[in-house]
């Protein structure tokens, strides 16, 4: 059994607490890791230290913070493999999409590369008479990561490159059920050059992201996750003076109107249904068609593409298309809210309950479950699956499904398959949800937009990575300057003394 660590000023390091969490493999359901949970004393001492390895950080040019990134980047790439291999282990997800997530990541890493043109200031020259005004970005102090299970590589990244790139320090706290990653990532900031103490990653539970949340040295906190928690945190955070942003949970829909390709939508329907298992924020679980018609084209070639999906551990090969869910807890949740469909009326298409794979008996595999004539009141359109279930909500117009996604209390993404840019541009224009697709059906914008969800999907202010990252994790400070004039007032006759 591996006993993993912390990871402060620049090593690893053993917990204390004598407190642990089980790590699990889930395709296998064994325990595979005990991970230390950190005490009040162990996460204090650790953001104790950033706060002094921080001075040195910030003291640093913006040039050479960006050259730790680039050093950063190409590492990432070299250890890519071992990376995902690390992720899959804990996450379950296959090895092709395990390289997704470091890629994702690795782009906004390569954006922060180029973070000195993001933390210039402004300048304005003669505001008044003699007087000059400008801003400069000036980085908070020591911040917070904490993040959710389903990302282990491309949200850590998100939050760690701007907030470090930008002069702070971090204390990262991975998710508990996927830590690894996270501390293969502090070994390699290191070799790329970052100072001991600059990134520190401390796992725990509750109690340790409580200990951030009131320490009176963290000045921001970036969380990812579900929406109570998420909301949680932004409440205390804030509540304690903190900046925060706080990005929640989704029930992402997709719309597919009479003239969209039907093929290609129900290929996009089944990757960003039951890829990683449903477990994406942006997956899309509620499939809205216009139209019976649309609906029954829909069902016709979704149900054969289902029986062809292979499902297994990673282990399997690049051809698995997806993996066990994460916990035997989210196991029996899933299984439970498709009782609840089958039992409130909804019409079971395919139904993965009963799913078993030969030597994985005790692994957490849920099979590709579809629904079809949901309606807005049954739980499994109500809650977030987070499992490879999609629901379909038959709509009989345009401006119907538009109102259920608008009605809907989660704005992460959305996605309309068509072949009308009218309707298109009339979607992207009202629907009021944070990123959308056209005839794309997982819209995670490019690290260099800026990715955020509307309504519960987040809390606070400014999104995630690009431009708005560097606003997040920097403070303006303008500064008027006049300078009272000198030697040029009024004429000399005389050769100056230098005394
Ligand atoms: P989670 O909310 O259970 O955990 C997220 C983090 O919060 C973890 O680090 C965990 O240790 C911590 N945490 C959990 N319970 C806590 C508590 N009571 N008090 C304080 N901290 C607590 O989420 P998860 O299951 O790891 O991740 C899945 C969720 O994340 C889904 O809802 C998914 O939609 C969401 N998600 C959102 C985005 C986004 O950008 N909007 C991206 C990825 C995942």
């Amino acid at each position: 059994m591996t006993e993993l660590t912390h990871w402060i000023n620049g090593q690893h390091v053993k917990g204390t607490s004598g407190k642990f969490a089980d790590v699990y493999n889930p395709a296998t359901g064994e325990v595979q890791a005990k991970l230390p949970l950190a005490s009040v004393e162990e996460m204090e001492a650790a953001i104790a230290a950033a706060a002094e390895a921080q001075k040195g950080w910030a003291a640093t040019n913006p040039q050479r913070r960006a050259r730790v990134m680039m050093r950063f980047g190409a590492l990432v790439n070299e250890n890519m493999d071992k990376l995902a291999e690390a992720i899959s282990r804990e996450h379950g997800k296959t090895l092709p999409d395990a390289r997704g997530d470091v890629q994702r990541g690795l782009e906004v890493v390569e954006v922060c590369m180029g973070g000195p043109a993001m933390l210039k200031g402004e300048f304005t020259d003669n505001g008044g008479p003699g007087i000059d005004l400008y801003s400069m970005r000036q980085p908070l102090g020591v911040v917070a990561g904490i993040t959710p299970f389903n990302f282990p590589a491309m949200i850590p990244m998100w939050k760690m490159a701007p907030a470090l790139t930008s002069g702070n320090a971090m204390i990262l706290k991975p998710s508990e059920r996927t830590p690894s990653c996270s501390l293969m990532l502090a070994e390699l900031l290191k070799e790329a050059g970052l100072p001991d103490g600059v990134l520190q990653v401390v796992n725990g539970d509750k109690l340790a992201v409580d200990t951030i949340l009131d320490s009176e040295t963290i000045q921001a906190v970036g969380f990812v996750g579900s929406t109570p928690i998420a909301q949680y945190i932004y409440g205390r955070a804030a509540n304690n003076g903190k900046r925060a942003q706080c990005f929640g949970g989704a029930k992402n829909h997709m719309l597919i109107m009479p003239d969209a390709d039907m093929d290609k939508a129900a290929d996009a329907l089944i990757g960003a249904g039951y890829g990683a298992a449903g477990e994406r924020c942006m997956a899309i679980s509620v499939a809205v068609p216009v139209g019976d018609k649309t609906a029954d084209a829909l069902i016709e070639r979704l149900v054969p593409r289902i029986e062809k999906l292979k499902v297994g551990p990673y282990t399997a090969g690049d051809d698995v298309d997806y993996g066990p869910v994460i916990t035997s807890q989210a196991l029996a949740r899933i299984k439970g809210l498709i009782d609840s469909g089958e039992k409130q009326g909804a019409t079971l298409v395919a139904d993965g309950r009963d799913f078993k794979l030969q030597g994985y008996e005790n692994g957490f595999f849920v099979g590709p479950t579809l629904f079809d004539n949901v309606t807005p009141e049954m739980d499994i359109y109500k809650e977030e699956i987070f499992g490879p279930v999609l629901s379909m909500v038959r709509s009989k117009t345009y401006d119907d499904a538009l109102k259920l996604v608008m009605d809907n209390e989660y704005g992460n993404g959305t996605a309309i398959f068509t072949a009308d840019g009218d309707t298109a541009r009339d979607f992207a224009s009202r629907v009021n949800v944070g990123m959308v697709g056209i005839n794309f059906p997982i819209p995670v914008p490019l690290s260099y937009f800026t990715f955020g969800g509307w309504k519960k999907s987040a809390f606070g202010d400014l999104n995630q990575y690009g431009p708005d990252a560097f606003r997040f994790y920097t403070k303006t400070k303008t500064v008027t300057a006049r300078w009272f004039s000198g030697i040029k007032e009024g004429g000399e006759f005389h050769f100056k003394q230098m005394d």
